[in-house]
């Protein structure tokens, strides 16, 4: 093995030349941040940040990943601060629109994914009916990336063949009610609920009535890849109370389902720290190493 030096070298090629995207005036990138952990960007997103005359950001970006943005770009905030509402949407819309306008190099920096849960596909459908042009720079989302973090996979062949992915208030800000609960409590194993907090009891509930084990394995993940990560391991009924009687801060994302049980094996944070793993055959199927 060579030593860790060789890997940053710092003869690597330019990002912005060779074949790299380049961001060009006028333009506007949406790009995901990932949920947090800086080592989360992709390369497009720190291309992007290295080339960008202002960057707008959101209030689930991690600020340090801001830190490698050109230093000679402008920084504009547009998420929710101090207990103020969030800029409405529109006007983020429109900032980005008279930017790109003035010949700006922009970069719309969201947290995780811009396309899941982000209203980055109302961001750009915006920009194009405005006759901006973009370009999306997907990011490792908080419900996938975020529980890989607490050793939670979103799938697993002993578990389940898909995953519902489920935003806990529609565009009112109720729980959701467009929503077929009942096909949600049949279909899918495994449930990962973004903004649920709030309405996790009424949520909870509707999934038990329609079926699900109130005894169902739940994690809870807040602050997901972040320094002061933390993780509730509950059940279905009585995710809420446990929740409310925590210090969980937000954001959190709530995974329902077996998977979480993998944690057990897959909490490979607290393994770095030398803590063994509580299980290592959380799903009682797999005794002995598979190669199956
Ligand atoms: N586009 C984002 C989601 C935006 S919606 C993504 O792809 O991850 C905002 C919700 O995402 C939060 O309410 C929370 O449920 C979840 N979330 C985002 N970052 C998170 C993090 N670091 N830890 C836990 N949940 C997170």
């Amino acid at each position: 093995m060579t030593d860790n030096q060789d890997y940053i070298k710092p003869d690597l090629p330019a990002l912005a030349k060779d074949g790299w995207p380049t961001l060009e005036k006028g333009w506007v990138w949406l790009v995901g941040g990932g949920p947090g952990d800086p080592g989360l960007l992709t390369l497009h997103a720190l291309n992007a940040l290295r080339q960008a005359d202002v960057i707008v950001y959101d209030a689930l970006v991690d600020e340090h990943i801001l830190q490698w943005a050109n230093p000679a770009a402008e920084i504009e905030y547009a998420g929710k601060r101090g207990g103020k509402p969030s800029p409405l949407q529109r006007d983020i819309s429109m900032r980005l629109i008279e930017l790109a306008r003035a010949g700006k190099r922009v970069l719309r920096l969201k947290g995780g994914d811009p396309f899941v849960f982000g209203r980055g596909g109302e961001e750009a459908q915006t920009l194009v009916q405005a006759g901006i042009p973009i370009r999306i720079v997907p990011g490792i989302s908080a419900g996938i990336g975020g529980l890989a973090y607490a050793g939670i996979p979103v799938t697993h062949r002993d578990v389940n063949q898909a995953v519902t992915f489920l935003s806990g208030h529609d565009r009112t800000g109720l729980a959701p009610s467009a929503i077929n609960w009942q096909g949600i409590a049949d279909g899918s194993q495994v449930i990962v609920m973004y903004m649920a907090m709030k309405h996790l009891p009424e949520i909870a509930e509707k999934l038990i009535s329609a079926g699900r084990d109130p005894h169902e394995p739940v994690a809870i993940v807040s602050n997901a890849t972040q320094a002061d990560m933390r993780i509730l391991e509950t059940s279905l009924i009585d995710a809420a109370k446990d929740a409310a009687q925590s210090d969980m801060k937000p954001p959190s994302i709530i995974c329902i389902g077996k998977v979480t049980l993998m944690r057990q094996c897959l909490d490979w944070m607290s393994q770095a720290q030398g803590i063994a793993p509580r299980n290592l055959d959380p799903l009682g199927v797999r005794a002995q190493a598979d190669s199956a």
